[in-house]
Parts: C-alpha cells; sequence; structure tokens
C-alpha cells in the first residue's frame, strides 16, 4: 500500500469513528482524535459497538475484531496527530473549525504527512490554503455510514499534485471502496445532488404537501428510495444538512440553493436528527415517530 500505513483521524463523530473503524479494519494503525477526551472514548465505544454488531451478523470473526480495535488508539492531543502519514479531518462542518484545525496542525506535521478533509461541501482549495503544504492536500468525501457505503468521492484541490492523488485513491481502493474524482465545486457531486433532494423535501412539509409519513412514503415507494428523504435527513444529521445548504447557497449564488425555514428552525431549537434524538422523527422511545 505504498507510503500509508499510519492514519490520523480528527473528529470522532459518525464519521471519524466510522473512517477510523474501516481503516482499522484493513490493517492501518489510527490515531483518533477529538476536542475531549470524553468524546474519543465515545467514538472509540461506537466503533467497537458497530464491530460487535458485525460480528453477531457473521461479517467479521472476533479475532479480527479485536486486531481492529488494537489497531486504534486515542489522541489526546492534535499535535499527536502530526506524526502520522495520512491525516483525515473529520470535525463539524464548519469552514471556521476546519480552518483552525488546519492552522494548529501546520507546526506539529512531519514532512511526509499528507492532508485531507472529509468535508461534504467545503472548498478543498480554500482548506488547502491555509496549511504550509496545498499541493499534498486533498479531499476524501466518504459517505454515511463508512463501513457499508462503498463510495469515496476524490476531490483534488487546485494545487493538488500527482503522486497525493494517487496515494489518496489507491488508500480508498485498499479500503475496499470505490472512487469517484468530483471538482472542486460547492458540495461535490453527491451533495449537490442529494442535499437540495433533502431540501424540497423539506419544503414538501412545510408547504403542508404532505406529512413526514405521506412524503418519506412517497419517495420510498414511489422513487425506489432505501430511506425517505426526511428518514435520511436525520441520519445525516440536520446541521450537516443545514451547513451544505448554505455552502451550495453562498458559493453558487443562486436562489434556488435556500435553505427551507423549517431546517434552520430545527436547527436552531437543536433537533438535530438522530445524533440528538430529536428532528423529523422523536427516536426517544422505542420506535421513531413523526414529529409533525
Ligand atoms: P459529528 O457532529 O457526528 O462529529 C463531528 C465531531 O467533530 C464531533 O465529535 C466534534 O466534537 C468534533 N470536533 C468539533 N470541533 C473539533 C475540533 N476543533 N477538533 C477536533 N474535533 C472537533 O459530525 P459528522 O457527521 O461526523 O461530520 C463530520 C464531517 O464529515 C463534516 O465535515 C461533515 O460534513 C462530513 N460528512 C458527514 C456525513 C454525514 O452523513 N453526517 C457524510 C459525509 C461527510
Amino acid at each position: 500500500m505504498g507510503q500509508i500505513k499510519t492514519i490520523g483521524v480528527i473528529g470522532a463523530g459518525q464519521m471519524g469513528s466510522g473512517i477510523a473503524h474501516v481503516a482499522a479494519v484493513n490493517g492501518y494503525k489510527v490515531l483518533l482524535h477529538d476536542v475531549s477526551a470524553d468524546r474519543i472514548v465515545k467514538g472509540i465505544e461506537a466503533i467497537r459497538g458497530n464491530m460487535i454488531r458485525q460480528v453477531g451478523k457473521g461479517h467479521m470473526v472476533q479475532a479480527d475484531m479485536d486486531a481492529a480495535l488494537a489497531n486504534i488508539s486515542a489522541a489526546n492531543e492534535l499535535q499527536a496527530i502530526g506524526t502520522t502519514d495520512l491525516a483525515i479531518e473529520a470535525a463539524t462542518e464548519d469552514e471556521d473549525v476546519k480552518k483552525a484545525i488546519f492552522k494548529a496542525l501546520a507546526p506539529h506535521l512531519s514532512d511526509k504527512t499528507l492532508l485531507a478533509s472529509n468535508t461534504s461541501s467545503i472548498s478543498i482549495t480554500r482548506l488547502a490554503s491555509t496549511t504550509d503544504r496545498p499541493e499534498r492536500f486533498i479531499g476524501l468525501h466518504f459517505m454515511n455510514p463508512v463501513p457499508i457505503m462503498r463510495l469515496v468521492e476524490i476531490i483534488r484541490g487546485i494545487a493538488t499534485d500527482a503522486h497525493t492523488y494517487e496515494l489518496a485513491v489507491n488508500f480508498a481502493k485498499s479500503l475496499g471502496k470505490t472512487t469517484a474524482n468530483a471538482e472542486d465545486f460547492p458540495a461535490f457531486i453527491v451533495n449537490r445532488i442529494l442535499i437540495p433532494m433533502i431540501n424540497e423535501a423539506i419544503y414538501t412539509l412545510y408547504e403542508g404537501v404532505g406529512t413526514v409519513d405521506a412524503i418519506d412514503t412517497a419517495m420510498k415507494l414511489g422513487a425506489n428510495h432505501p430511506m425517505g428523504p426526511l428518514e435520511l435527513a436525520d441520519f445525516v444529521g440536520l446541521d450537516v444538512v443545514l451547513s451544505v445548504m448554505n455552502v451550495l447557497y453562498d458559493g453558487l449564488s443562486d436562489s434556488k440553493y435556500r435553505p427551507c425555514p423549517l431546517l434552520v428552525k430545527y436547527v436552531e431549537a437543536g433537533w438535530l436528527g438522530r445524533k440528538s434524538g430529536r428532528g423529523f422523527y422523536d427516536y426517544r422511545g422505542e420506535k421513531p415517530v413523526p414529529t409533525r
């Protein structure tokens, strides 16, 4: 697998822990970092829980689970990530947060470290410009849930060099993923198409065209989507959906990307979907119940 042997993951939320999971299963040593030790512990617990489910379903054997978990270590200090061969940032979808992480990491980076962001929508060129190595910076956009979804979108910034691209593609392939190249425009390919569809479903709810149940049933049975758009919004996280819409709206200056006011209201209420227990569905009971 060439020069990449150790992976640093910054952000131990749903995506960061998913990336750590697949990297560890495929034999990479992983350092997992987040803002607090507690969040790292929660991330590693989530990985363990997902692996236990995989073992239960016969998709993984216990010995491989033990070996994978032994490949993951907590990195309480961001600077430890600077020693890895590939550092993947998977923190909150906020440009200022991501830029601050790359700036803080810069003095601790070894010469060899490649940098990647798992951003859903933010310009790779802009993020890369905050580092000392824009030529060795790339977008590696994993899909949620990472252990299951087969795609990694690869986004080259304006300065990304051919060697970095080659290493990134090989890394994604070594995880059993298929890659698709996207140009560095707001939200790339998957979210340029998917997130406005979700936003339109929220408008459909907001305007009273259908209930949560009717909208999700209609799209599952009428368009053959495995999940309804509102269920999917809760799964992705409503804060992430709103951030991507704002990036599309600001980046393309086109009113067709305006975020639905109902989406804004849910995020302001802290109803972020599954991760906060409530969104378009309420997850606090035995089974999800529509909130409208
Ligand atoms: P999340 O809210 O589950 O996790 C984000 C994590 O980042 C949190 O644990 C938070 O504590 C941490 N964090 C925030 N600031 C930090 C900092 N300064 N240093 C270290 N850690 C910090 O979010 P997520 O869904 O995992 O999304 C993470 C990234 O992945 C975002 O860029 C998002 O756009 C992208 N992404 C999300 C999805 C999805 O479906 N949710 C899919 C693909 C890509």
